[in-house]
């Protein structure tokens, strides 16, 4: 394809874009009226999935569902989450069939949600408003957007007739919220698999080729309560709890400080970090208590980069706790018993060979086309996700590339209107010059 015909291409893809606003719009409305909230252990993706299955038929692609039960070694894989319930849960499996001889490009995404939350919502989390330039509601970001534009790309080259030679395959997988990430696992050991991936996660137009790694553990604490009047020693799970949350910020701020984050991290993506994510204590049966609490319990969240595992981040946070003891004597006589609660996530990133290199120059030129001006620089994505199932478990190196928007996991979550048209155009242009172009 000479320059000519990249820019007439290009065009039509923009025109076509433009003209189809409303039925893209409209795609992703039904995708956040449908819900699929992730419930641990189950979850409510059935409704959403069908409608995918049944848009992708339509649009002219070959659209499979399946039952992650049915998937060979899934369960016995090390990387597969148990505790988990799929029934009526099943992944979906879309191809755009290419005329042969290009390269395939699979389009990745999760379709459940994390739940509405209990704060309040300014517009109605699955009701799907569009006011301002935004499309408000639970998944709209994190990652209906990203998933519906795919969607709509692979749509507006079929119409346009623009034949191409590889694959696209547009995948919806369950369960990737709260660490699950089995069903793009299942994805994997199926083989539903590409020359490359690309996750739709929000990544507000900006190309992310690595992605941190994160778990959440928690931490249980017992002491010894009462008031001391019998002259007894008491132990206060609280004040350990207290403590322990301290000592994990602490430790968070001064990992920064000891560590170079890899290469990805360190032009301006948020690096590795922690939170805490709940913190209980004290006898809630009755509002007066006079006396110490005996139990404490706090859940906690670790970043980590590449090539780290839970193991190794929660081992780094306890060595550091054993340094601290002199500032945290609660924690001397206390000390937590710490269990994670989901398996840990990975970080992950494509490989550094020719196809990714190849591959992130194609997508680049692709994104100053689509969005009219030369793209930020790559980073490393601030977040987790299940990016590593294709890095660690599948030779299909995978770029994390979605909309702009804000409030994912919060009330009043919301994708800007502007770069989910603008991603589709992306997602077209990049196709075209990976999957190749038939000749005539
Ligand atoms: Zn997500």
């Amino acid at each position: 394809m000479n320059i000519e015909e990249q820019a007439a291409i290009s065009q039509r893809i923009g025109q076509w874009v433009e003209t189809h606003r409303d039925e893209a719009i409209e795609l992703l409305k039904r995708l956040v009226q449908t819900t699929s909230v992730n419930n641990p252990p189950t979850g409510d993706e059935a409704a959403c999935q069908q409608v995918i299955a049944d848009w992708l038929t339509d649009a002219g692609a070959t659209a499979e569902t399946y039952a992650l039960a049915d998937v060979p070694g899934l369960q016995e894989h090390p990387a597969y989450m148990s505790g988990r319930d799929y029934n009526n849960r099943p992944n979906v499996i879309g191809t755009f069939a290419g005329s042969g001889g290009g390269r395939s490009l699979l389009f990745s995404s999760h379709i459940d949600t994390v739940y509405e939350g209990t704060e309040t919502w300014t517009h109605g989390p699955f009701a799907a408003e569009v006011v301002d330039g935004r499309l408000y509601g639970r998944g709209s970001y994190d990652m209906k957007g990203g998933l519906a534009a795919s969607m709509i790309a692979a749509k507006a080259l079929r119409e346009l007739g623009i034949r191409l030679r590889g694959d696209i395959r547009i995948e919806s997988v369950v369960d990737e919220e709260h660490g699950g990430a089995n069903g793009t696992l299942a994805g994997r050991l199926r083989g539903d698999n590409a020359d490359m991936a690309v996750i739709p996660e929000p990544s507000n137009l900006r190309m992310y080729p690595a992605h941190l790694g994160g778990g959440i553990w928690r931490a249980s604490f017992t002491g010894r309560s009462g008031i001391a009047w019998g002259g007894e020693k008491l132990v206060s799970a609280l004040e350990a709890t207290v403590d322990f949350a301290r000592l994990v910020r602490e430790f968070g701020e001064f990992r920064k400080r000891r560590d170079t984050p890899p290469a990805w991290w360190q032009n301006g993506s948020k690096p590795a970090e922690v939170a805490i994510m709940s913190i209980s204590s004290g006898d809630h049966a009755r509002e007066l208590q006079e006396k110490v609490p005996a139990t404490g319990e706090l859940s906690f969240w670790i970043e980590g980069y590449p090539g780290q595992t839970g193991d190794e981040l929660l081992a780094d946070l306890m060595a550091y706790y054993e340094t601290r003891l002199d500032n945290y004597p609660a924690l001397r006589s206390c000390r937590p018993t710490i269990v994670p609660l989901i398996r840990y996530l990975s970080a992950s990133e494509m490989p550094a060979d020719e196809r990714t290199a190849e591959f992130l120059s194609i997508a680049r030129a692709a994104g100053s086309r689509a969005i009219g001006s030369e793209p930020l620089p790559d980073v490393g994505a601030p977040f987790a996700c299940d990016g590593f199932m294709f890095h660690l478990y599948s030779a299909t190196p995978a770029l994390i590339l979605g909309p702009e928007g804000a409030n994912a996991h919060a009330p009043d979550e919301y994708i800007d209107l502007d770069s989910y048209l603008k991603l589709i155009r992306w997602y077209a242009e990049m196709a075209v010059d990976w999957c190749g172009l038939q000749s005539d």
